[in-house]
């Protein structure tokens, strides 16, 4: 009789990841699918999920991962905190594979194989395993609701006996899943919500969230065939800066998601257009961990210039474990399900999700990344 296929949950080494790979529920589907699963000893708790409910469900817990895992799974399995990895085994996780070389060395000595959870297909039969979907959505609720406690003043209009407050006017630059899910956040709380994006297809969807979309007329047509962004030329970039300058002066909060793949995140708030913003002002740039759309954002920190609050978050959707690791868990699970169709380890490369995200096999670089 053929060996289980043994899946290992890591505990995330870097220690400002809260998030888990797999929850009980979905181990409890693995195991009935056929499957063992090991964690590593509390490697759940900062997320909610104490080993006892994991050992509820058939899961072995152990100090350390044993050889005999097949699948290794992970938020961030190459993290620059170090890791510890099973020889010949698929590792399935987000990396910096495009920013960080020693990844492929450490694949190249033990022999591993990678399925990179950001490079997933955009398109609608992977979207049950898009953690890039999943996550981003938890970004940009989270960026709504910084704003909501920063700000010096309420998001909704008030009327009271002691006069009338307008609503605060956020401006959510970029609307891919993160900047759609923040302007629905804060527009949810009552804000007066300006979208913008440079796909114009984006328009359609800021509006349907009841929110005004701004478009500069010069920068038609800027979306590639996989629905992404295409980067701007610099004359274009210049024309954009000055065409949100005056959005961005008028606006209580900006919340900043525009990004392309692979690239540095396009630079729309100047420090010279920060200077003239009104003082209890508030931006929240999401981008950060790309370099930042606002040239003043510091990763992993707030600054404060002439009272306005800069934040610059590193990783929202760890602020949120719980429920960003059960949906993270649910693409998890649907990958391996998709994986193990035929209850082997072969890699099906016919699939177009699996050879677009099979980045690494068995230590070699495939040819896209
Ligand atoms: P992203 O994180 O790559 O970028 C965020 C947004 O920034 C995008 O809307 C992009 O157009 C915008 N942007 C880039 N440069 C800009 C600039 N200079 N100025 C203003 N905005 C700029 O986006 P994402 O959330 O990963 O989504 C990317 C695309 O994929 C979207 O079209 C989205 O609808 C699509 N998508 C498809 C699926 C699916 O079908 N499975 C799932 C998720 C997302």
């Amino acid at each position: 009789m053929s060996e289980k296929i043994t899946v290992g949950i890591l505990k995330e080494r870097d220690k400002s990841e809260n998030r888990v790979s797999l929850v009980p529920r979905d181990v409890n589907l693995l195991i009935k699918m056929g499957l063992s699963v090991e964690l590593e000893n509390g490697a759940g708790e900062k997320a909610g999920f104490l080993n006892k409910d994991y050992e509820n469900v058939g899961t072995k817990v152990s100090k350390k991962l044993s050889d005999k895992i097949n699948i290794i799974t992970s938020v961030n399995a190459f993290s620059s905190q170090g890791n510890s990895y099973v020889k010949n085994s698929l590792v399935i996780s987000t990396t910096n594979l495009r920013n960080d070389n020693k990844i492929i060395e450490i694949c190249k000595k033990n022999n591993l194989s990678v399925i990179a959870m950001e490079y997933v297909p955009r398109i609608a039969r992977a979207q049950k395993l898009d953690a890039l979907s999943s996550q981003a959505s938890i970004t940009g609720y989270k960026a709504g609701l910084i704003v909501a406690n920063s700000l010096n003043k309420y998001i909704p209009l008030m009327m009271t006996a002691a006069g009338t407050l307008l609503p605060a006017n956020v401006l959510v630059l970029g609307a891919g899943v993160a900047g759609l899910q923040a302007i629905a956040t804060v527009k949810r709380l009552g804000a007066d919500v300006t979208g913008y994006d440079i796909r114009l297809a984006a328009g359609e969807e800021i509006r349907s969230l009841g929110a005004k979309f701004i478009s500069n007329e010069i920068l038609q047509d800027s979306e590639t065939d996989g629905d992404y962004a295409k980067e701007q030329s610099k004359k274009n970039q210049k024309s954009q800066l000055e065409f949100l300058k005056e959005y961005i002066i008028k606006a209580d909060a900006v919340i900043s998601t525009a990004s392309i793949p692979g690239r540095p995140a396009p630079k729309l708030i100047e420090k010279k257009t920060i200077q003239l913003m009104k003082p209890g002002s508030v931006i929240v740039d999401v981008s950060a961990p790309l370099g930042g759309n606002c040239e003043c954002t510091k990763l992993g920190e707030m600054v404060i210039i002439n009272n306005i609050k800069i934040f610059g978050p590193s990783n929202l959707p760890s602020e949120m474990p719980y429920d960003a690791s059960i949906v993270y868990s649910k693409n998890i699970f649907n990958l391996i399900e998709l994986l193990l169709q035929d209850k082997k380890m072969e890699m099906n490369l016919h699939d177009e999700i699996i050879d677009a995200m099979l980045v690494i096999e068995k230590g070699k670089k495939r040819i896209r990344v």
